[in-house]
């Protein structure tokens, strides 16, 4: 899709303004699905004329010329708002660009807004946000899942091209899946995570969403490798190619589906899947786990503990919203966060801050860390023996609109799958497999392997 839009973009400038006119005219009809956060077409036409620009000045045109992107809300594009879905930075106005932005603006994309998401990505729904839920493009009763809601349901209702998602424990593959478009997660530390505001820092990544497999390897080629503003990433850049991948000899894991989820739907096309799985020629064999089923657990002590940390620098006077209605610093404090913060991340920073707490002695926090060393070992030994890990990208069919969000530990719990690939620092892609909404397939790859990942992908989507 990329490479046929951008060849059309060079060969005719007008067809760059048809284009986004009528991407205007598209997501103002709709807006019913409540996907944009800040969207102004003015900021759109100003980088279509320095595009035009650029290439009358005789300029070469970048890879991603013309090519429309959503970016989540919690990823700074400078001089445009970003709230992340928080009415604690509702007039926030970003100061500098990510470096992922950077990266992609270098290569001439178009910037077409920022989209909503869960509260400081913290849900699964999409439901958490303070300027309400994203609908899902494929049946508006259903949640589009979260957190990046918006840039998932922004690819499923064709109102970019690509987006920008992040995921912490799931949050660009569970959307993903719910409007059934790709949504990639990076191995930890391949993605520069400079402008991207912390929510856990040790399993937060930025993660790519598109309609192909395709559309993901371009933006990954372009936006990974070393960033000096951000320690964590590594070293190595890498390219990865689209070469054929064959499954056969193919060592692919599974499990048995059943111990891990009760949804009907999940575990018949759970079974479809792998079935699609051995006619490409892969050697399925199913694995078990001893600690897999603590990874919630395991993800809960720590992704708190690390926001109630994290979540403290929103304070009234570094960022964004404070209250008026005050007679000392320290009921500013209270005031402030109380209205600036919704349910879930009051919540978050409640059982964090008593996770990290002299009460427990960090006692629980400790304990996370040990089990999370010991799940990331079994995992490690996993694939020394397989090539690929199939599961379900979620272990639960999305729900109708405020019916899931009542209970929140419940749809905690359907990210089973994904939180061990952040726990452990691997990749893993979400893959329709067929139309409309269903189960996804989710490919977990060893850490750095995002090569053989994104090929396997590819050839499953070119099935
Ligand atoms: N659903 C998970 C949570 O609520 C995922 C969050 C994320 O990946 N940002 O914590």
């Amino acid at each position: 899709m990329i490479e046929e839009l951008r060849n059309s973009f060079i060969e005719d400038s007008a067809k760059l303004d048809a284009y986004y006119n009528e991407l205007d005219k598209e997501i103002k009809s709709k807006e019913d699905l409540n996907i944009f956060l800040t969207y102004d077409k003015a900021y759109v036409d100003s980088q279509l004329e320095s595009l035009k620009a650029k290439k009358e000045a005789g300029e070469k045109p970048g890879k991603l010329y013309g090519i429309p992107l959503t970016v989540k809300d919690n990823i700074s594009v400078k001089d445009v708002r970003m709230t992340c879905g928080s009415k604690m930075l509702e007039n926030y106005i970003g100061i500098y660009d990510a470096t992922v932005i950077e990266r992609l603006k270098a290569e001439d994309c178009v910037i077409v807004g920022k989209v909503n998401m869960d509260e400081f990505a913290m849900g699964s729904t999409g439901e958490t946000s303070y300027y309400g839920p994203t609908l899902n493009p494929l049946d508006k009763s259903l949640v589009p899942g979260g957190s990046s809601s918006g840039s998932a349901a922004s690819i499923a209702a064709d109102l970019a091209v690509i987006s920008l998602g992040t995921d912490t424990g799931g949050s660009t593959r569970q959307p993903a899946s719910f409007c059934n478009v790709v949504g990639y997660m990076p191995s930890y530390g391949s993605i520069s995570r400079n402008g991207v505001v912390s929510m856990a820092n040790t399993l937060d990544e930025v993660g790519i969403l598109a309609r192909s497999v395709e559309d993901v390897i371009d933006v990954f080629n372009i936006v990974n490798g070393y960033d000096r503003k951000d320690m964590t990433t590594i070293q190595d850049k890498l390219t990865v190619s689209k070469d054929a991948y064959d499954y056969k000899g193919k060592k692919v894991a599974f499990v048995d589906i059943e111990k891990y989820t009760r949804d009907q739907k999940v575990i018949e096309e759970y079974g479809e899947i792998l079935e699609e799985l051995r006619k490409l020629g892969a050697d399925l064999e199913e694995v078990d786990f001893k600690y897999l089923i603590y990874a919630n657990q395991i993800y809960n002590v720590i992704v708190s503990s690390e926001v109630s940390s994290n979540m403290s620098r929103f304070d009234g006077i570094r960022y964004g919203y404070q209250t008026d209605d005050y007679e000392n610093t320290r009921e500013m404090f209270v005031k402030t966060r109380t209205d600036g913060f919704g349910e879930e991340v009051k919540r978050r920073i409640a059982i964090g801050t008593y996770y990290l707490s002299s009460e427990t002695d960090k006692e629980i926090y400790e304990q996370g860390l040990r089990l999370r060393r010991l799940l990331a070992d079994e995992f490690k030994a996993l694939f020394e023996k397989y090539d690929l890990f199939a599961t379900p990208t979620s272990t639960k069919a999305p729900g109708k609109i405020d019916t899931d969000i009542k209970d929140p530990l419940a749809v905690f719990d359907s990210g089973l799958f994904n939180v061990i690939v952040n726990l452990s620092g691997l990749c893993a892609i979400s893959l329709p497999y067929k139309e409309g909404i269903s189960t996804s397939l989710q490919l977990i790859g060893n850490r750095r392997a995002d090569d053989n990942l994104l090929r396997a992908a590819l050839e499953f989507e070119r099935r």
